[in-house]
């Protein structure tokens, strides 16, 4: 394609985007940009992250706290069948030491994540988010999957500010294919999504790319989901085959590229949006990192987990940093941030946005121009 022909149909689909029309079409057009034509994309992801999200990246202190599961989803490593893998519980003060180490560090959200253990009950997990609210000023994300309702609500009350549950793939046969148990269906996932939201929590979810007979119209379709869903976080990774999964004969992991272009499509459609590089992008490239801030993220999520218990958490092989202390691994990030011309936020990272939508009225009353207009005028020359 000629270069000029090319560029003016970008952005033309970035216009469109800009004015609220979200075509599956055109998603699945940037879905399939060439290689040598992304870094437009990714240029144009960037701008809008740092218009709308400032050029700040979240850091947020990861603590897996358990990975007993009793799901047995044939994707993951912690799954219950796995035999081969020494499970751990932390101890509810190991939980809160860390929490402490986490906020001398001067990080601002502590996410807690485990498998899907019932020995860490409604009340147990009500207490550590009190615990840590009322002992240090953090937000706190839970990451726990499917629980009953009335633990989301008194999770909730007890402090906790966000959740995050991915959807794995809005593709409902696909999502069957990764559950071997037939009361875990897209719909009830999906469901909890929306309890979720209703009681207050900033709520994120995501897909895996790669996973085995997906296609790019079904991330496409994801994409329009989360959308939809107006998720206040999405967490994007490649699929990387576990070898005591069933999905083991999956040769290899999902695609850096296709994550990096659903990481800046989806940074397009939402503007503000909280997008984490994620240690599964950062696992099969070992540059992911940067490259996922380059397309429009704006999160990292640092491992603080103890690392005697951190190579357990076994969802893939060969995490990235998997024994790095956490004060050298910070150290890292920084200088990392710091030479992308960016920064980290000094903030709690929460969801902007409330902040936009206000932002948006101000623009309209003082300079008569809307925010798609104020894009529009800086648009890609
Ligand atoms: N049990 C919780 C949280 C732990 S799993 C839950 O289900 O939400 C957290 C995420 O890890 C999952 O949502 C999934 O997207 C991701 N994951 C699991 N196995 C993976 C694999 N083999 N490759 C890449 N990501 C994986």
């Amino acid at each position: 394609m000629e270069k000029e022909t090319f560029i003016s149909e970008i952005n033309e689909i970035f216009q469109r985007i800009d004015e609220g029309v979200i075509l599956k079409s055109d998603i699945l057009k940037l879905l399939t940009l060439p290689e040598d034509k992304t870094s437009y994309l990714f240029e144009r992801a960037r701008k809008i992250r740092d218009k709308f999200d400032g050029k700040e990246v979240n850091l947020r202190a990861l603590i897996e706290f358990s990975n007993y599961c009793k799901r047995n989803c044939y994707y993951c490593g912690l799954r219950r069948d796995n035999r081969n893998l020494k499970r751990y519980r932390m101890s509810i003060d190991e939980i809160l030491d860390v929490a402490g180490e986490a906020y001398e560090l001067g990080f601002k959200t502590i996410v807690l994540q485990s498998g899907e253990d019932p020995w860490f009950d409604g009340k147990k997990v009500g207490e550590i988010i009190r615990r840590i609210k009322k002992s240090y000023n953090v937000a706190v994300t839970l990451c726990l999957g499917e629980r009953e309702e009335w633990e989301y609500a008194f999770w909730k009350e007890c402090g906790a500010d966000r959740y995050l549950l991915k959807h794995e793939t809005v593709d409902s046969s696909l999502y069957r294919k990764l559950q071997p148990d037939p009361e875990m269906t897209l719909e009830r996932r999906i469901e909890n999504l929306r309890i979720l939201k209703e009681l207050g929590y900033q709520i994120g979810a995501g897909n895996m790319i790669g996973l085995p007979g997906q296609t790019l119209e079904s991330i496409a379709e994801d994409i329009l989901f989360m959308k939809e869903m107006d998720v206040d976080m999405a967490g994007i990774g490649p699929f990387i085959p576990h070898p005591n999964t069933p999905l083991s004969y999956v040769r290899k992991p999902g695609s850096v590229n296709i994550v990096l272009k659903t990481l800046a499509i989806l940074r397009l459609v939402m503007k503000t949006i909280l997008l984490p590089a994620t240690t599964a992008l950062a696992t099969v490239d070992p540059k992911g990192r940067e490259k996922g801030l380059l397309a429009g993220a704006n999160v990292i999520m640092p491992n603080l987990t103890p690392i005697h218990y951190r190579v357990h958490y076994e969802i893939y092989l060969n995490k990235r940093c998997l024994r790095e202390d956490i004060l050298s691994c910070k150290r890292c990030l920084e200088t990392m941030i710091s030479s992308m011309g960016l920064e980290v936020s000094k903030g709690f990272g929460h969801s902007r946005k409330v902040k936009n939508q206000n932002l948006k009225v101000k623009g309209q009353g003082e300079k008569g121009k809307t925010e798609v207009e104020y894009l529009k005028l800086d648009g890609i020359k």
